[in-house]
């Protein structure tokens, strides 16, 4: 590809320029930063667990499971959905997929707020086309075509033989003598797996802000994962005609907000908006899918596009970006928080300096994106975002900036106060002023990076009863993300130690054939035992801390939000710096010379 920098930096921003620009993002960062970081949330358990509560599927009762399946799949998200298919495909008849939720989709299970929508373009994002034999009918799709090709795939692979749904693992305890899992659920079940795998996800438990008497609201509320329309009338489409006579808030204007606003603020009778920190909105262009186009596909053609896709935003070297929008435009601004490939002609410092006049440059054109499409320029300014690219996800929409020129939207400003100030009976307060309504819609995001067995609430105990948080005490330590010694036979799909890109589902796509190629490998070898030895993941956690990319100052000057912990940064060892498309490199140079290492036949499979 050309070199997009050499042309564009001409038209830079001068240094006293980029001066004032620190300056005013670090004053904007200070205005938001608040001394609770992120202990400022709530969880939606306990007291508010009614917003996590399942609108979507009545709860079934059924009998407690005593029986045995050689892989436990734990999330049916498109992690899990992936592996269990791939695992399929390898000849894996028995095999069980888990989910707390009421059917498979994960994120797209839960997500089905009016508006919503993939931010990455559908044919990249939405596994296993081919294999389902569908392209999607939008370029960036929405949710509830996400979710219905979930349940393609389920169905496709015949998933939902033994999948149990409405399900929460409470404790995963190794039996050395069988050499297996014994699974204890929240239904009461005491079953046993060969192999676990867990997808539980990242983005999936919705959270509140803690905002002083949130619980003394009497009017409607809920989480935009939870959307509640027997109260809105409507659908993922819109129409929310049960709001023509509502005065509703909408607190958040993150990627879920973006999509959510647009619709609320078409069908309410008023709305009000309370924004913290303006999201970057950029050009969304959207279009159905040109059938022409998808019937010239030729087999392979997913695949071919993925890989172009990731390529491009990890900033490898590429003749021709395929997909040509919004992301692949950026891979300068991504890797400072996603690393990928580094430019090694440039020094640190070389490479720093460009990118923030890269980044200057894009944030200047979201700006004025903003002064173009927003009439009243008050209302504009305060629609302005003060931050490099990246600190928060990038934001994409043609109809969320338009919303403010709407006689019946207010945006509200709470930036000032940390977010809003209190909740009455009856409303919301920022500042001195309340603000009434009838229903009150959180799109506050969720609990980031929290897979159940990192954050406890999965407690997993290994050989010797040891638990996995006791063995990582000093740190997380793995071979390659999946697994860890003295927890044999238990793989986990995720970023940490792994690799990560704005476009998760093809990674957890690899994760996924990569843990089928070792099960299978297992099988083969009559290997009963799937285990790193501890020198192996000594040594790939050294190489992820050696190769981290350091990205701390970046993170430190950013405004505050979840991808750097509210302000107190990040470790940036999380993930293998040299980026996805390496990753995968070194995965498959693994598998043809040192996959055997981990295979243990003393165990022999018996299935
Ligand atoms: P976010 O965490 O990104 O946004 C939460 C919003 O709530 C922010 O605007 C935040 O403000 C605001 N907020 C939190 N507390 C308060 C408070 N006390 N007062 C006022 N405002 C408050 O959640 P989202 O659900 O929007 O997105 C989460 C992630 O889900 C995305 O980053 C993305 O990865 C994924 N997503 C992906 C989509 C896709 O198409 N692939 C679509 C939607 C979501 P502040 O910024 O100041 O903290």
């Amino acid at each position: 590809m050309t070199d997009r920098t050499s042309d564009t930096l001409d038209l830079a921003p001068s240094a006293d320029d980029l001066d004032a620009l620190r300056d005013k993002y670090a004053a904007e960062r200070d205005r938001r930063l608040r001394p609770d970081g992120a202990g400022q949330y709530r969880r939606a358990a306990g007291e508010f667990g009614y917003y996590a509560k399942d609108p979507y599927t009545p709860w079934t009762e059924r009998q407690a499971l005593t029986d045995r399946v050689e892989v436990l799949v734990v999330g049916a998200g498109f992690g899990g959905l992936v592996t269990a298919a791939r695992l399929r495909q390898a000849g894996i008849d028995s095999l069980r997929l888990m989910d707390e939720a009421g059917d498979v989709g994960g994120t797209w299970y839960w997500n089905r707020y009016p508006g919503v929508h993939c931010d990455i373009e559908s044919y990249v994002y939405m596994p296993l086309l081919e294999e389902v034999g569908t392209v999607p009918e939008w370029r960036y799709a929405p949710g509830e075509e996400i979710r219905r090709h979930a349940v393609a795939i389920a169905e496709a692979f015949d998933l939902y033989r033994d999948a149990v749904f409405q399900t929460r693992i409470t404790e995963l305890t190794w039996d050395d003598d069988a050499a297996e899992w014994i699974v204890n659920t929240d239904r009461g079940d005491r079953m046993r797996a060969r192999f676990v795998v867990t997808s539980s996800g990242t983005l999936s438990q919705p959270k509140l802000p803690g905002i002083p008497g949130i619980e003394s609201f009497r009017g409607h509320t809920f989480h935009t994962s939870r959307w509640d329309y027997g109260y809105t009338g409507g659908t993922p489409d819109g129409d929310l005609t049960g709001l023509a006579d509502k005065k509703v808030a909408v607190i958040g204007t993150g990627a879920t907000g973006l999509q959510v606003v647009p619709h609320v603020g078409r069908d309410a009778q008023h709305t009000f908006v309370f924004q913290r920190t303006p999201s970057t909105v950029d050009v969304r262009d959207n279009r159905r899918t040109d059938p022409d186009w998808a019937a010239s596909l030729r087999p392979g053609w997913q695949k071919k596009r993925q890989d172009n896709f990731l390529a491009v935003v990890s900033g490898e070297d590429v003749d021709v970006d395929l997909t040509q929008d919004g992301w692949t435009s950026t891979p300068d601004l991504q890797r400072a928080m996603i690393t990928g490939k580094l430019d090694p002609a440039l020094t640190p410092q070389e490479r720093e300096r460009r990118d923030e006049l890269l980044d200057a440059q894009k944030m200047d054109a979201i700006r004025a994106r903003v002064d173009a499409v927003v009439d009243d320029p008050t209302i504009a300014e305060v629609l302005k975002p003060w931050y490099r690219y990246m600190c928060k996800r990038p934001g994409f929409s043609d109809t969320y900036l338009q919303t403010f020129n709407r006689e019946n939207v207010t945006l509200v400003d709470a930036a000032d106060h940390g977010g809003i100030t209190r909740m009455t009976e009856t409303g919301i307060v920022v500042g001195d002023t309340e603000y009434e309504v009838d229903c009150v819609i959180f799109a506050t995001g969720f609990e980031v990076g929290v897979s159940g067995v990192l954050s406890g609430t999965m407690p997993v105990h290994g050989r010797d009863g040891r638990t996995l948080l006791e063995a990582w005490a000093r740190g997380p330590e793995t071979l390659h993300g999946f697994y860890s010694h003295g927890f044999p036979n238990l793989f986990q799909l995720g970023a940490l130690q792994n690799a990560n890109s704005v476009n998760f589902v093809h990674i957890l796509q690899d994760q996924a054939e990569h843990i089928a190629a070792v099960v299978t490998a297992a099988r083969q070898a009559g290997a009963g035992i799937v285990e790193p030895s501890e020198e192996a993941q000594r040594e790939w956690t050294r190489e992820v801390q050696e190769s981290a990319f350091d990205n701390e100052q970046f993170q430190a000057d950013c405004t505050p939000g979840y991808y750097n912990s509210e302000g107190k940064g990040r470790p940036n060892d999380f993930t293998y710096g040299p980026g996805p498309v390496e990753f995968h490199r070194v995965l498959e140079a693994w598998r043809e010379e040192h996959l055997d290492e981990v295979l243990r036949v003393e165990t022999e499979v018996c299935s």
